[in-house]
């Protein structure tokens, strides 16, 4: 048993020593990825469930490694997080995606806002309120245009100075998404205090609403809430007309997923764009 227990720790030791060459690769690949430019945005569209209208879009980000292909964001994102790579990621996002919504806004398609996902790391730079300006005056986008997402975690650490840049971006008329409510540690608290303007219900609660009666009555409560105390609520990932007719008939303002579209990168949304809702 004594020389199992030395071979599984062997094999275990082995693991974590994979583990880690493959953390130091990816770390290295992502920094590699950022100066070649590997990196590209996709835009999926945000639905105006009452009007049936397109109010703005998600950007999504996209990895195309020349070797390994497309990797999704929740592989490397973690890693980009970990390593501080996240900040360099997040400039060129956030640089990219205001650039492009206001092409689009030059073109003459109906103006929409974009959606942008802020990592905690990126959120509590002390240049973080001071770089959206930047980015703003230098594309020359509005900033009315802009949404920012954060999830809970961000607030996990320091509750007041994340109000305080919450209302600085208020201030700015900026608006602010709180992303994936529903999973991890979502405290109504939070809805309480934090400054916000969105709440985005997780689609886990949106897979299984037209079936099981406990995610309706969860939704259907987060939704009164959320209109008790003044926000907007948009669900994510719906797939079905079913979930779509549903979540409209219970008073759902907003919704995305792959029923409207799919994220696709910016010469393909525009497709979209130009045909409208
Ligand atoms: P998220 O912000 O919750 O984004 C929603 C995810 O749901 C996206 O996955 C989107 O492609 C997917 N989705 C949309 N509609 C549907 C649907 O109808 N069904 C299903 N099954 N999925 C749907 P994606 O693009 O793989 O992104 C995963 C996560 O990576 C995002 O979750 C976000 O947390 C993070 N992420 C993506 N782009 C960025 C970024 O630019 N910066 C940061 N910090 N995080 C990002
Ligand atoms: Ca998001
Ligand atoms: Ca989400
Ligand atoms: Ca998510």
């Amino acid at each position: 048993a004594k020389e199992e227990g030395k071979k599984g720790y062997k094999i275990y030791k082995e693991e974590m020593y994979i583990k880690k060459i493959e953390f130091i690769n990816m770390k290295k690949s992502l920094r590699y990825g950022v100066k070649n430019e590997e990196f590209f945005l996709t835009y999926q569209s945000v639905v105006d469930l009452k009007k049936d209208q397109a109010i703005g879009s998600e950007a999504l980000i996209r990895w195309n490694h020349p070797k390994k292909g497309l990797i999704s964001p929740d592989r490397f994102i973690p890693i980009a997080e970990k390593t501080g790579i996240i900040k360099e990621i997040g400039k060129w996002v956030l640089e990219t995606a205001c650039k492009q919504n206001k092409i689009w806004i030059d073109k003459g398609y109906k103006p929409t806002k974009i959606s942008i996902n802020m990592s905690a790391l990126e959120f509590k730079q002390i240049n973080f309120v001071s770089n959206i300006k930047r980015v703003l005056e230098e594309t020359g986008l509005d900033s009315k245009y802009l949404v920012i997402e954060i999830t809970e975690n961000i607030v996990l650490e320091n509750l007041n100075q994340t109000i305080e840049i919450l209302n600085e971006l208020k201030k700015m008329k900026i608006k602010i998404a709180l992303d994936d409510f529903g999973t991890g540690y979502s405290s109504l608290n939070y809805l309480r205090i934090l400054p916000i303007d969105f709440l985005k219900l997780d689609k886990t609660f949106i897979n299984n609403v037209t079936k099981k009666c406990k995610d309706r009555a969860i939704t259907e409560s987060l939704i009164k809430l959320a209109h008790d105390i003044g926000l907007k609520v948009v669900a994510e990932g719906i797939e079905t007309e079913e979930q779509y007719h549903y979540l409209k008939n219970i008073n759902c303002d907003l919704g995305q997923g792959y029923l409207f579209n799919r994220p696709l990168p910016s010469n393909e949304f525009e497709k979209i764009l130009e045909k409208g809702l």
